[in-house]
């Protein structure tokens, strides 16, 4: 494939490269040039609706088959994500601008999704009981829900749709998946890799375009199961819909306005590693990236002023070159959000430490002037006060500074003063207040003395309050697309029943 695309790119539906039905096409820009990276067919409601005509169409066929028969599909998707390692990570750089090591580990993250589904094929499934009657087994089986609709962001653009497809395949459903509207291009990437694995016609399918042809995908009856990583906004209004309709399911991933607690006994060097890590790495841009950073009053003028040296200094730049920390931001509109907010900060009044919103020209490297630029912007704000800009999520490499007095306690109560509950991080050498976190922070991911970011798919991914609702990633993702039967078999003459519920059938005579 050219790293550049020249024809607009088509749907994948059942089996062909299709035109689809609409006149209208797309581009994909670079966020770190303005370059465009080509041009993509924009899905229609016709388009969704073959899609999904297909993948209904190919499920008899595919979930009859065995679960290593139809994992071998995916071992050799498995073998071309590491074969086209460093092609791909360097296709998600150019397409969403992350820095070149996290464009690789997205296409590492990937693959190890794909392993850990494949192999999973040969694990036990479902689970063997006790029943409390002698000569009853019983025992729950699993099998797949139908077809399984896949809508995806941007910021992951390979590893998310494997979070979502790899295992829904496995389990023995079809797909049919939107990539998010700004990385078609790696959207195109894995229907390639689909097609060449020969997989049946009908059992993965991509529609490329907008939020309207999620919006088809999530409103029709055919789907057993949306799955949707990206904004509450959207998400919440997914679950809100298909929460209404029986026997369909939605488990959808949101943002988060995730905190780091540092307290009074944090390694300092762990403390603002950690910090610079999950405020700035992606731009800010990572579901799981820290707006709010929670240090103890003792440390605090310590950790400001090492913190604000390094946020002065990190290195904005070109996502392909090795020395960059921080990449663009994804698109224009994105960067009018977090000037905004930015802008926010000012009229709520806050104390500004750094505002890197508008670089110095000498800054942006050559050829690279129409890139979407920000650095970062670290304020410092009052824990107990009612701000939007420390209570919003604003995906970017906007940060807030809260000191705080008291103990570990009173640090839990602000980290948990959001409508949020994905990401969080505590620094501390303490193992009390490190179990107290444990215990008592609002979230679905938590780290100890690391950066709130980074995740390994065998363990759960996902958050609670605004931030989850059913988990589209990782290893339990497994629970939203498959049934459980649960199931009773007797194996002794007569019938017995449970709980001492009587058997006997008595008649008018008795
Ligand atoms: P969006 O919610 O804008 O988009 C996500 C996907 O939904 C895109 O494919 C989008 O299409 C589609 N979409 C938009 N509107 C609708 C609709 N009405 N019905 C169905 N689908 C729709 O999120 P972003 O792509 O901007 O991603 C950033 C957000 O994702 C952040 O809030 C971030 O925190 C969150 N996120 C959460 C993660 C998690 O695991 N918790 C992981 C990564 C990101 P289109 O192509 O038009 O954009």
């Amino acid at each position: 494939m050219s790293q550049q695309l020249s024809e607009p790119s088509q749907h994948y539906v059942d089996g062909e490269w299709i035109d689809g039905d609409g006149a209208e096409t797309f581009e994909s820009t670079n966020p770190a040039t303005g370059e465009s990276l080509g041009e993509f067919q924009r899905g229609t409601d016709a388009d969704v609706d073959r899609a999904l005509a297909a993948a209904d169409d190919a499920f008899e066929e595919w979930s009859g088959l065995s679960y290593t028969d139809r994992a071998e599909y995916l071992w050799d998707i498995y073998h071309e994500l590491k074969e086209r390692h460093e092609e791909l990570g360097g296709i998600v750089s150019k397409e969403c601008g992350k820095e070149i090591s996290e464009g690789k580990a997205d296409v590492n993250e990937a693959w190890d999704m794909v392993e850990w589904a494949a192999a999973d094929a040969r694990h036990p499934h479902g689970d063997v009981v006790p029943s409390e009657i002698a000569g009853k087994d019983a025992y729950m089986r699993r099998q797949p829900r139908g077809v399984i609709g896949c809508i995806t962001p941007w910021n992951f653009p390979v590893a998310i749709p494997f979070w979502h497809m790899a295992v829904s395949l496995v389990e023995g459903n079809t797909v049919v998946w939107k990539p998010a509207e700004q990385t078609p291009w790696c959207g195109q990437v894995i229907a390639e890799m689909f097609a060449e694995t020969g997989i049946p016609d009908g059992v993965f399918n991509m529609v490329q375009g907008y939020g309207d042809a999620g919006e088809a995908i999530v409103d029709d009856d055919r789907v057993q199961t949306v799955l949707f990583t990206g904004s509450a906004e959207v998400g919440h209004e997914i679950s809100g819909k298909v929460g209404g309709e029986a026997g369909k399911l939605a488990a959808c991933e949101m943002g988060g306005k995730n905190g780091i607690v540092i307290t009074d006994e944090a390694d300092m060097e762990t403390a603002v590693h950690s910090a610079v890590m999950s405020s700035f790495k992606t731009t800010g841009q990572r579901c799981v990236s820290s707006e709010r950073i929670i240090v103890h009053e003792d440390i605090y003028d310590e950790f400001k002023e090492q913190f604000v040296d390094i946020a002065e200094d990190v290195a904005v730049g070109d996502p392909l070159d090795e020395n960059t920390f921080m990449g663009p931001l994804i698109e224009d509109e994105h960067k009018e959000k977090v000037t905004g907010y930015n802008e926010l900060a000012y009229d709520e009044d806050v104390d500004v430490l750094v505002d890197r919103t508008e670089l110095d020209e000498s800054e942006i490297p050559e050829g690279h002037e129409d890139g979407v630029w920000i650095g970062p912007f670290v304020y410092e704000a009052d824990p107990d006060a009612d701000l939007r800009v420390t209570h919003e999520e604003v995906f970017g490499p906007h940060v807030a500074l809260m000191p705080y007095s008291g103990d570990i306690e009173k640090a839990v109560e602000i980290h948990n003063d959001t409508e949020y509950g994905l990401a969080g991080a505590i620094i501390s050498e303490n193992y009390h207040e490190i179990n107290y976190f444990r215990d008592n922070a609002e979230i679905g991911l938590a780290y100890g003395n690391l950066p709130c970011i980074g995740a390994e798919i065998q363990l759960p991914f996902g958050g609670v309050k605004k931030s989850g609702n059913g988990y589209p990633s990782a290893r339990e993702i497994i629970e939203a697309v498959t049934e459980r039967t649960a199931w009773t078999l007797n194996n002794a003459e007569g019938i017995q029943m449970a709980q001492g519920l009587s058997a006997d059938i008595t008649t008018k005579d008795d």
